[in-house]
């Protein structure tokens, strides 16, 4: 029998294809590392309907491959489809991720992935004192490192990256173009010797230290209870000792932000696990290469100041997403408050010149670097509920996000809404999801959402042939579309949550959405939150909804947790006496106001209804930020919960 036929006995070849929300997902090199693992060979490409495996070994290897696949896929992906079919072994142990075919469509077809946290090979040589990358804090390779916030334009090659302004030495290209190598084509590949640099920089501006110095003079002010702005992935960091109440207490009064909870950044899971409790689905999002912040219940006694997250017993939790944060964590050996470098409501900042202009008087040091963002993307927030990943900020390791829509319909840009703003383009069977930006209310970040509708049209190479907008009259974000297009498509706000939900469902025909929400403009032109509709994709009826009350003061309701209060109060017949701690003659004033109908909206919005619960059990002072009030009220219910278990 010939060598090759003895050694291929028992080998056999799986062609999978999976589809869903399979791309952007580092779902290539997830699949790449259990391969690994497994001792597998074959390939693994995206293609314009999902992601096409091929794998080949023994039967088992196979088989605890495909059921790795089915039982633990990555965190962040949603498997839809899965098609499996054995095929002829080849007698191949090489594995190769095979570049996404683009050919096939006239459009930029090949996906944009997000950014990826460092991978445990990277990890490795950046702790290895023998290797040619120790402590160097740019290290990356094909199976980690930036994407979306330094490409330029498809196709994905270093050209068209910010990386094109560093010619890679010798040794990078070297690795860059071996077949064998896991830099193979790696675009943003860097050593100490030809890739970017750190620089530590003061508040006017003046460079104090370079390279591996800026660092440890960096690590110094924080050890001693100062604050730094430090440049990462998708922008700033504003970076304090998140056991030094001082420290917490100094960044949240230049910040102004008084209350929001503050996000930590921890060395390892180990570290985490001394703050919070964590399941095993909060470590595989803690741990899957979006690296985002997890919101998780924190330990009694966990020494984090209590000025990070006050009045609530939940932290939120990132581990390292990029080696300087590694570096970073791992030299400090303590949890450190990572929030995003920006004034209250200002935009994240992502350039030196920039954070220094901006955050002078906020951070004491500026460690920057010269490698630039193209694109600001701040942290993503997941919260584990019942088990199963929520994104509640899709963002830095998620964004750009696919979502598969039915094929064959327009491109349309979707322009968002005025808080907690994101835009969306659909294009023939998917709907491409752009980062989180935040309100449009400042002029800022509104200028910065001008720039993402052009940049993300440009980026796919579609010019839309629709906009969509909020059917809010009076919305940044609907003027804007209105600007481009005669016929904007006015979208109800809460009937596009749920088609949105729909979508990533894959959900088509009749369904009934819940929307419970803080505010959007009804087609009654009242506030709409606490919605049913039943809904198909493209029209809904409004089936039912909450009580309505009216808001004393409209808009100044949304912090003022009382007003909601005395609204329901007045709306169900009781007295408005049962909010504590109100003035006389205030709640007289609040009286007339809702008798005589005078600067009172009516709404049906559950997050006003929450906050009226939370003041009537004495929640009821003026909060800092949406929503807070509702997030006070589920922590002093989760404390009775614990006290219970
Ligand atoms: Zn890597
Ligand atoms: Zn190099």
């Amino acid at each position: 029998m010939p060598q090759q036929q003895i050694r291929d006995r028992g080998r056999v070849r799986h062609h999978v294809h999976v589809t869903g929300v399979v791309q952007g997902v580092g779902f290539r090199p997830w699949v790449y590392r259990r391969v690994r693992e497994l001792g597998l060979g074959g390939e693994v490409r995206n293609d314009v309907h999902g992601l096409s495996i091929q794998i080949e070994g023994s039967g088992e290897s196979c088989g605890d491959f495909l059921r790795l696949l089915k039982e633990s896929p990555p965190a962040l992906a949603r498997i839809r489809g899965f098609e499996q079919r054995e095929m002829p072994a080849r007698g191949s142990d090489e594995f190769r991720i095979v570049a996404s075919d683009s050919a096939m469509d006239s459009e930029a077809r090949a996906g944009i992935m997000p950014d990826l946290a460092t991978c445990p090979e990277c990890l490795r040589e950046l702790l290895d004192p023998d290797d040619r990358r120790y402590r160097y804090p740019f290290l990356n390779c094909t199976q980690c490192g930036p994407r979306f916030t330094i490409i330029d334009r498809l196709p994905y090659d270093r050209v068209n990256t910010a990386m094109r302004s560093f010619p890679l030495c010798r040794d990078c290209r070297r690795e860059y173009e071996a077949a064998g190598d896991r830099r193979f084509h790696a675009q943003p590949v860097a050593c100490p010797r030809c890739g970017p640099r750190l620089t530590l920089r003061d508040g006017g501006g003046r460079s104090l230290a370079e390279g591996d110095e800026a660092l440890l003079h960096t690590e110094t002010s924080i050890r001693n209870g100062g604050i730094a702005a430090i440049k990462g992935i998708g922008g700033f960091h504003l970076v304090c000792d998140a056991r030094c109440a001082r420290a917490v207490q100094t960044l949240r009064e230049r910040k102004r932000r008084p209350d929001k909870p503050l996000a930590i950044l921890c060395r390892d899971l180990a570290q985490a696990e001394e703050l919070a409790w964590i399941s095993v689905a909060e470590r595989a999002l803690l741990t899957s290469p979006a690296a985002p912040i997890v919101l998780l219940k924190k330990k009694e006694g966990d020494g984090v100041a209590p000025g990070v997250a006050p009045g609530i017993p939940i932290l939120g939790i990132m581990l390292p997403g990029h080696p300087l944060h590694h570096l970073l964590a791992r030299d400090l050996g303590f949890p450190v408050v990572a929030t995003s470098g920006n004034r209250s409501e200002e935009p994240i900042c992502i350039d030196g010149d920039e954070a220094v202009r901006s955050l002078a008087g906020i951070a004491d040091l500026f460690l920057v670097h010269d490698r630039p963002i193209r694109r600001a993307v701040d942290d993503s927030v997941y919260r584990v509920i019942r088990g199963e990943p929520v994104c509640i900020r899709n963002a830095r390791g998620c964004a750009p996000l696919t979502i598969d829509l039915p094929p064959g319909r327009d491109s349309v840009f979707a322009t968002g809404g005025r808080q907690k703003n994101a835009t969306a383009l659909a294009r023939s069977g998917e709907v491409i999801l752009g980062p989180h930006l935040g309100s449009l209310d400042h002029p800022m970040t509104y200028e910065r959402f001008e720039k993402q509708v052009d940049d993300f049209a440009g980026l796919y190479g579609v010019e839309p042939d629709r906009f969509a907008r909020d059917l809010h009259p009076d919305d940044e974000a609907a003027r804007f579309a209105d600007a481009r297009t005669e016929h904007a498509v006015s979208t109800q706000h809460h009937h596009a949550h749920v088609v949105s939900c729909m979508a990533e469902h894959g959900l088509d025909g009749e369904v009934l959405g819940v929307a419970w929400d803080g505010t959007g403009y009804g087609t009654d032109g009242t506030i709409w939150g606490g919605e049913f509709l039943v809904s198909t994709r493209s029209d809904f009826t409004r089936h039912a909804h909450l009580h309505p009350f009216r808001l004393p003061g409209g808009e100044a309701a949304v912090r003022e947790p009382a007003r909601s209060a005395l609204g329901v109060l007045h709306a169900s017949g009781l007295p408005l006496s049962l909010v504590p701690d109100i003035a006389e003659s205030d709640r007289e004033v609040f009286r007339q106001m809702l008798d005589k109908s005078v600067n009172c909206p009516v709404t049906t919005s559950a997050g006003r209804l929450f906050d009226a619960v939370a003041a009537l059990l004495g929640i009821h002072e003026p909060q800092s930020f949406e929503g807070a009030a509702a997030m006070r009220l589920e922590g002093m219910i989760e404390a009775h919960d614990l006290r219970l278990a």
